[in-house]
């Protein structure tokens, strides 16, 4: 479930890692420790490493991506319309303008009414302002809303 905020922390423009399913608690929060990364986890277990306890991890206690988006307002001043839209989902590359050659590669509904269209140069996904993008958006000022 964590996945989803992670991608929804990217939507809203913050830099964000998700841990690889494969890797052990331990090398989970080396990783952050080493990025200098707060890990957020649901994992109490997690909070019992030595770096946890040092502020290196923070538990959350919410139970779906709605009520976990208003802890991390509440806790940590999470601005869900920070920068949208300016990194990558899957990657967490920052975004660029797409050159005019990729514009082909959006679908002819989609490019009549194109007015950005961004790429990330991590794993060539374009991002346009399509109907996917707008009710993301919505999501995302309904959850500062909420906060604010
Ligand atoms: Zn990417």
């Amino acid at each position: 479930m964590l996945k989803r905020l992670g991608r929804w922390l990217r939507a809203a423009g913050y830099d964000t890692e998700i841990a690889d399913d494969g890797l052990a608690d331990r090398e989970v929060m080396a990783q952050a420790v080493a990025q200098g990364r707060l890990l957020l986890t649901r994992d109490k277990q997690m909070m019992e490493r030595r770096a946890a306890q040092a502020g290196a991890a923070m538990l959350l206690e919410c139970n779906d991506t709605d009520s976990c988006a208003r802890e991390l307002s509440r806790r940590l001043g999470v601005d869900w319309l920070y920068r949208p839209f300016s990194r990558c989902m899957i990657c967490n590359t920052p975004l660029v303008a797409a050159p005019p050659e990729q514009r082909p590669q959006v679908p002819p509904k989609a490019r009549t009414r194109l007015e950005i269209l961004l790429a990330c140069p991590g794993c060539g996904r374009l991002y346009w302002e399509g109907h996917h993008v707008k009710r993301m958006r919505k999501v995302l000022e309904s959850w500062q809303k909420k906060s604010g």
